[in-house]
């Protein structure tokens, strides 16, 4: 049985870093689908993980072809300085090669994707000749393999045209079908259970009792989990009693890869998943130098890894898509765990204290220079959701960082770049 966690994951000091967070859950994450690979056809693929190198067995294009429409002719026979014509002699449409060979002072006309006739190394477009009868008249400066694409350009007969623990976009798939592979190797879905907990939560849709909110955080986090093409489960609400959080977690570990909370973790008095966990299997509790979020659970429950997020939707989100994230994909098959940040200009002043690393939701517009701007939405509480709604990522502002002025270059993760 792999497990996720070992002691090896104990926090030793103080606050830990978000690089230092991230390279333990690199070292640590293994691979937990490989128990079942699934054979897909490629229609059914798109989101699934690669489980095998997937090989070119030929060469794309399969042969030199004609990248325009016009005539196909020989390089030779055409002069520097004069117009040159050529008889022309059959024709090559896509799917209907030409079956002879290019006479001297002949031309075959062709269609873009028409192959090329043996002896032809070059194509003219017909925009450029004048064509009579079987006659075509060539102007002079036409370079030799002109508007002619070869033979294995694309791919290469013996490449690895997809690797292993690749997620499969839409492209990829278009790489594989070009290759002439029907289907696909891929790993099993991850299978995710998610809990909400707290006494406060009610279910939208139903009544609000005196002193609840409805759960927001589930609906975030069953659809950002099923962004990633595992198989969520929506599990439901925690109260805050120790021995209910106990059995469901106990239940839900049975059927589940990875379990998923958010609330819970503090140290309040009402905080009971760390206790639940650390009863049922192993616990470790980060403190990281974040903001928003800070706790971060991680651990194991029976045969489940386990991930206890910060109960604020905010940093319940900011904590997914920063460390959660990372670690589905990595125990699903995924290699590349992490997002590419982009630089952005500042359209904000902000202040910050040192030796935390802070999330700032911001939208982005473009100067009249074209430079995408980041301008900050406020407030900026951890509790208010429509900060999430009204930008389109977030501004990550490293742990060195004490002060940003506009203008300045800052760090910023689009949502899109992690919400699949
Ligand atoms: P906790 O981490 O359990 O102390 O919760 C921190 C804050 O987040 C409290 O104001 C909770 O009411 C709120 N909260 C926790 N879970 C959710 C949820 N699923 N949906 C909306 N708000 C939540
Ligand atoms: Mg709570």
């Amino acid at each position: 049985m792999n497990k996720l966690v070992d002691d090896c994951f104990n926090q030793v000091g103080d606050l830990m870093s978000t690089a230092e967070a991230l390279a333990i859950l690199r070292q640590r994450i293994v691979t937990v689908t490989q128990d079942r690979l699934e054979q897909l056809p490629l229609a059914q693929a798109a989101g699934r993980i690669l489980a095998a190198d997937l090989v070119s067995t030929m060469d794309v294009p399969p042969h030199d072809n004609s990248a325009v429409d016009g005539y196909a002719l020989r390089h030779e026979d055409l002069s520097d300085d004069d117009p040159v014509e050529l008889t022309v002699q059959g024709r090559a449409a896509a799917g209907h090669p030409y079956t002879g060979a290019l006479e001297p002072g002949g031309a075959v006309r062709i269609f873009t994707g028409g192959v090329m006739p043996d002896g032809a190394d070059t194509v003219v477009m017909q925009e450029d000749v004048t064509a009579q009868d079987d006659r075509v008249t060539i102007p002079p400066g036409l370079k030799q393999g002109a508007n002619r694409r070869h033979r294995g350009e694309d791919s290469r007969q013996g490449d690895i045209a997809l690797r292993r623990g690749r997620r499969l976009r839409p492209q990829d798939l278009g790489l594989a079908a070009s290759l002439g592979h029907g289907g696909v190797t891929v790993f099993r879905p991850l299978r995710v259970g998610v809990f909400s907990t707290g006494d406060e939560l009610a279910e939208p849709g139903g009544e609000l009792p005196p002193g609840a909110v409805y759960d927001a955080n589930r609906y975030v986090l069953t659809a950002l989990i099923a962004g990633l093409g595992a198989k969520v489960t929506d599990l439901g609400i925690l109260p805050d009693r120790l021995d209910a959080v106990r059995e469901g977690l106990d239940r839900a570990s049975r059927g589940q890869d990875l379990l998923l909370t958010s609330g819970g973790v503090s140290v309040g008095d009402e905080d009971h998943v760390r206790g639940a966990v650390e009863s049922l299997g192993h616990l470790n509790f980060w403190r990281l130098a974040i903001k928003p979020g800070r706790p971060l659970a991680l651990g194991q429950v029976g045969d489940a890894a386990f991930v206890g997020l910060p109960g604020n939707p905010v940093a319940a989100t900011v904590c997914f898509l920063r460390f959660a994230r990372p670690l589905i994909l990595g125990l699903a098959g995924a290699t590349d765990l992490e997002p590419v940040l982009y630089r952005v200009t500042a359209g904000f002043d902000y202040e910050k204290k040192a030796g935390r690393r802070e999330w700032l939701r911001a939208r982005l517009e473009r100067k009249p220079d074209g430079e995408p701007c980041a301008l900050l939405f406020k407030p900026l509480g951890s509790g208010i959701i429509n900060s999430l709604v009204q930008s389109h990522g977030l501004v990550e502002l490293g742990e060195d960082v004490t002060r940003i002025k506009a203008g300045e270059a800052v760090d910023f993760l689009p949502y899109d770049e992690v919400a699949s």
